[in-house]
């Protein structure tokens, strides 16, 4: 499995699946979320609501992951998970690691080789980045040999020039 960081906006991304830093709802939102519905148009928010539905009458758990298609982006599916609002008073790192884990597996569960994350938390929800990015890094490299056997390609997306920063700096912190 290998990590790499890309300076962009996820939505053209070509790769198997992009993951959506979504919120329990599935309805959409803002941030990363917004614009991955916007591009993907109404395919993806159809499959969303029946997940509702049928799944998740009462939402998406944090720190879980549900797969939908990607409709019109060059991404064949859409992972989305809902992350933490991040806390000063309470530790909710185990629940950002698990977005990661989780999304990973259902990437290996629907056969995507190729998988895209966004900095999960780290807009709306208010985490502070470095340690969004290092929490995330120590998930992916720390996923377990089935999920690394069956991704190939793990792909950190920022976007801004200072998420990038982070996510280089966390794989760096990982190494030593
Ligand atoms: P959350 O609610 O989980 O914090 P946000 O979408 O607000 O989710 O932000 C998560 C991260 O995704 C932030 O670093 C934000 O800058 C980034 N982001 C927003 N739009 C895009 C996009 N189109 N492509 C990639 N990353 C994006």
């Amino acid at each position: 499995m290998k990590v790499e960081v890309q300076l962009g906006d996820i939505t053209s991304i070509s790769v198997d699946a992009i993951v959506n830093a979504a919120n329990p709802g599935l309805l959409g939102g803002g941030g990363v979320d917004g614009a991955i519905h916007r591009a993907g148009g109404p395919k993806i928010l159809e499959e969303c609501q029946r997940i509702r539905e049928h799944r998740y009458p009462e939402g998406l758990p944090r720190g879980l992951a549900v797969t939908t298609t990607a409709g019109d982006l060059p991404a064949t599916w859409v992972i989305h998970t809902a992350g933490p609002i991040f806390s000063r008073g309470e530790d909710r790192s185990a629940i950002l690691a698990s977005c990661y884990r989780e999304s990973l597996k259902e990437a290996g569960r629907v056969g995507a080789r190729t998988i895209a994350f966004p900095a999960i938390s780290a807009g709306v929800y208010g985490w502070p980045v470095e340690d969004a990015t290092d929490i995330a890094v120590q998930a992916v490299l720390h996923s377990p040999p089935d999920v690394q056997e069956k991704i190939q390609k793990v792909i950190l997306v920022a976007f801004s020039p200072e998420v990038e920063n982070a996510w280089k700096q966390a794989l760096k912190n990982s190494k030593s």
